[in-house]
């Protein structure tokens, strides 16, 4: 049997665990988020621990964005440069590759989630899946085939555009776009627009109308550019799930008989779905990652 070490480097904390399967996990350990200079040799201090006693066969780690995943660029497996304080350019493979010398697989934590989902969760038995989580931030993982989207960098769908609700009068809060999805339909959004924390804010109040909207024109963006067999919505904001009904009947709306398969005309409730494996998603997927690094 072999055991892995799986990493979630977040923005508020790092998760390490050793894990055997995707229901045995056999230590966890949690630290802040500070700086790579202290957290990277935290986790390396962890992994080699526990690597010394029994041997690791591979390292999983869905790290915050972004990051630099073009395996041609000296940067690889690097932060890139971000607002965040401290960790632009931070290496974030290499130095753990190098402590432990197993293979190292390395993603975008939101890929990650949706990696998980798709071995153990809400995408069992599908190839294309996406997972947005809507949270503190909008992020969205795109698997198709299987595998995570080969791209140049990673998606940013969190960031892309929509049509304005006429009678929304917040102007958004994305620092560098405004009234991207992020900006207008993350957690801090709601709260700055409506003047209350999300989760204060009662079910039938239209705050959830427009945050339905938003979303459903992201979905079927999606819906259009990607051709997933389902997607996954999550993040805090989506534990409001009277959404979900909502959001499937203005995606069928703004579809308007566009897309004719019975995946989303007939089965929308199996289509556009919460997540199966919470809070677990990326320490599964971080496995998923690890097991594929072994086998490359
Ligand atoms: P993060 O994105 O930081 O990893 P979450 O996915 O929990 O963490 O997202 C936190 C955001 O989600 C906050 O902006 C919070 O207001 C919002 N949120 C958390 N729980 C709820 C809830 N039950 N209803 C609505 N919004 C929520
Ligand atoms: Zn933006």
């Amino acid at each position: 049997m072999s055991l892995y070490g799986v990493v979630e480097t977040g923005g508020t904390k790092m998760v390490c665990a050793i894990v055997a399967g995707p229901d045995d996990v056999r230590h966890e350990v949690r630290f802040p988020t500070t700086t790579p200079a202290e957290n990277i040799p935290q986790i390396i201090a962890f992994l080699q621990q526990h690597h010394a006693q029994t041997p690791l066969t591979a390292i999983g780690i869905g790290s915050f964005g972004p990051i630099v995943l073009d395996k041609s660029s000296p940067n690889y497996g690097c932060v890139a440069p971000t607002t965040k304080p401290y960790w632009s350019n931070a290496p974030v493979v290499a130095p753990i590759q190098a402590a432990l010398g197993i293979p190292v697989g390395f993603d975008l934590d939101v890929t990650t989630a949706a990696l998980g989902e798709l071995q153990w969760g809400a995408g069992v038995g599908l190839q294309h899946l996406v997972y947005y989580t809507i949270g503190t931030g909008i992020g969205a993982g795109i698997i198709v085939n299987g595998a995570p989207l080969p791209c140049m960098m990673h998606p940013e769908a969190g960031h892309q555009r929509l049509s304005r609700i006429d009678s929304d009068a917040f102007a958004g809060n994305c620092s560098f776009h405004v009234d991207c999805l992020e900006g207008l339909a993350a957690g801090p959004a709601i709260e700055k627009r409506w003047g209350v924390k999300a989760d204060q804010l009662p079910p039938d109040h239209i705050a959830w109308e427009y945050e339905a909207d938003y979303i459903a024109q992201a979905v079927m963006n999606t819906i259009l550019m990607v051709s997933p067999q389902r997607i996954v919505l999550g993040g805090g904001v989506m534990d409001q799930s009277h959404l979900f009904p909502m959001i499937r009947t203005k995606v069928l709306a703004r579809l308007n008989g566009y897309i004719n398969v019975d995946a989303i005309t007939a089965h929308i409730d199996d289509y556009i779905v919460p997540p199966a494996l919470g809070n677990r998603a990326g320490m599964l997927g971080a496995l998923v990652l690890a097991m594929r690094a072994a086998q490359v």
